[in-house]
């Protein structure tokens, strides 16, 4: 790491093994299952990502897409219609050949992404025009057998993922689609306060099977980016494989036009990663599994302490916050210890003094503040701080990547683990050359458009797309 990042703590300092203590120290999963690349969603951690997908569902409900659940296996003959994809997928698919004593007559493949299990419904369910557009997602478990190393959340060979799948009659209708996926991923970034950049990838680096992909891509503590999400437009590239078609106004048989939106569990290990500190994780209040912990400092009069304690936990319950007490037999320096492992937003502290004058001792995560609230005010109190905090971090992530980002003129300006932005001329080979000289990715080009007029930062050749170009995890 640069000067920049000296003192700023161990996250920064060691990345790999902060994260990988922390994730389970916290509670947030448990490795010790008996496969690799495959972890268990302990309570704790599933809590979080069920408030993620929460979020998820009502913007996805909210836009008129509708929830299904398709079969875990497909079968070979589906799976390999569409040329790219296959090829994209063959060498990280899990096969069941067996059933029993037998031998299957076709094999079945665990499903890595559900395109192939979907799509040959597809057709059976549209029939005209009046059908489209058809949008469905599903929140399921994805194998992928992953053969770089494995880490929790990140990079795992059986995660957990959102997919919508939708289809349109016309490219437009498609080109609309991933205008609202885009929308609902801004929204949701506010909800998990991760700003990212919305880049449309290169050709060879696309979703395999789709026409162009957009990635999200967040600052990681390294300086490396991570994608927590894919949104793809396929035009009609799987509909002719699998011949999904519907009847227009003119009778006429046509293709429909396809597109998806991927993500994963990836959105914990992000948040962890960009949130977390010294003490632990920082969850934003929105999607916390535990909002609010009290924690009763007994000296003296247990009773008196408890009873108020319980008094506040349902006044806030009330309100329909998740709230918890920390009633164990540990000193309270341990209760504040485990409280800010698990990035618990809001810590109220109640000591005989806080009965005795009504009031409570309240404690912001992110930036360790303090201070003493009445009783009557609490709920409002609590309320006012979730929304200053769900700012705050926002602010402070997106503040960061800024700081990331550098615009540089020449290849040999990179030296530092940043996010870097110049000019590239399209062309396939140029790119890849770029990518072997600074040993980096090129991410893509913004989605939204950016103005640019200069040259290519490796050719020289007149150009006016501005690429991004940074590692990756
Ligand atoms: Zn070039």
């Amino acid at each position: 790491m640069g000067k920049k990042d000296e003192n700023k703590g161990k996250k920064y300092e060691d990345f790999n093994q902060w994260y990988n203590e922390i994730v389970e120290e916290a509670g947030l999963c448990d490795k010790r299952y008996p496969v690799k690349g495959m972890n268990i969603w302990t309570p704790y951690g599933w809590r979080l990502m069920q408030n993620i997908d929460r979020e998820t569902r009502r913007l996805v409900n909210e836009t008129g897409h509708q929830e299904v659940k398709f079969p875990l296996l497909v079968p070979q003959k589906e799976f390999e219609k569409e040329a790219d994809h296959i090829a994209g997928f063959e060498d990280e698919v899990y096969w069941v050949t067996r059933a029993g004593r037998n031998e299957l007559d076709i094999p079945l493949l665990l499903r890595p992404t559900s395109e192939t299990a979907m799509y040959p419904v597809f057709d059976l369910w549209l029939r005209s025009h009046a059908d489209l557009p058809l949008k469905i997602y599903q929140m399921v478990n994805v194998f992928r057998y992953e053969t770089k190393q494995t880490k929790a959340f990140m990079r795992m060979r059986e995660f957990h993922f959102f997919e919508a799948h939708t289809c349109h009659a016309t490219e437009e209708g498609a080109e609309a689609q991933i205008e609202e996926d885009l929308e609902i991923m801004e929204e949701l970034s506010k909800k998990i306060c991760m700003p990212y950049l919305a880049l449309v990838r290169t050709d060879w680096d696309k979703f395999p099977g789709a026409e162009y992909t957009v990635g999200a891509d967040a600052l990681m503590p390294t300086g490396r980016t991570l994608q927590m999400a894919g949104i793809h437009q396929y035009k009609t590239n799987f509909s002719k494989a699998y011949d999904i078609t519907f009847e227009d106004e003119d009778g006429n048989h046509k293709n429909v036009h396809q597109t998806t939106y991927g993500m994963a569990e990836r959105l914990v290990g992000a948040i962890v990663a960009i949130h977390g500190d010294d003490k632990g994780l920082v969850f934003p209040p929105e999607i916390a599994p535990i909002q609010v912990r009290i924690i009763p400092i007994i000296y003296g009069d247990e009773e008196k302490v408890l009873t108020y304690s319980e008094d506040i936990k349902k006044g806030l319950e009330k309100e329909g916050i998740d709230v918890d007490i920390d009633d164990s037999d540990e000193r309270p320096g341990s209760k504040f210890y485990d409280a800010e492992m698990k990035g618990i937003p809001v810590r109220l502290d109640i000591g005989s003094d806080e009965v005795e004058e009504e009031k409570v001792t309240l404690v912001r995560r992110d930036t360790g503040e303090k201070r003493t609230v009445s009783k009557e005010d609490i709920v409002e109190e609590v309320e006012s701080t979730f929304k200053k905090m769900q700012k705050d971090m926002y602010e402070r992530a997106e503040e960061e990547l800024e700081n990331y980002i550098v615009e540089i003129e020449d290849l040999s300006e990179i030296d530092e683990e940043k996010i870097y932005r110049a000019g590239w001329c399209e062309e396939e080979s140029c790119g890849k050359e770029i990518e072997d000289i600074t040993g980096r990715d090129i991410l893509g080009t913004p989605y939204e458009g950016k103005e640019f007029e200069g040259e290519c930062i490796n050719c020289g050749e007149k150009t006016d797309t501005l690429v991004y170009i940074s590692k990756t995890h």
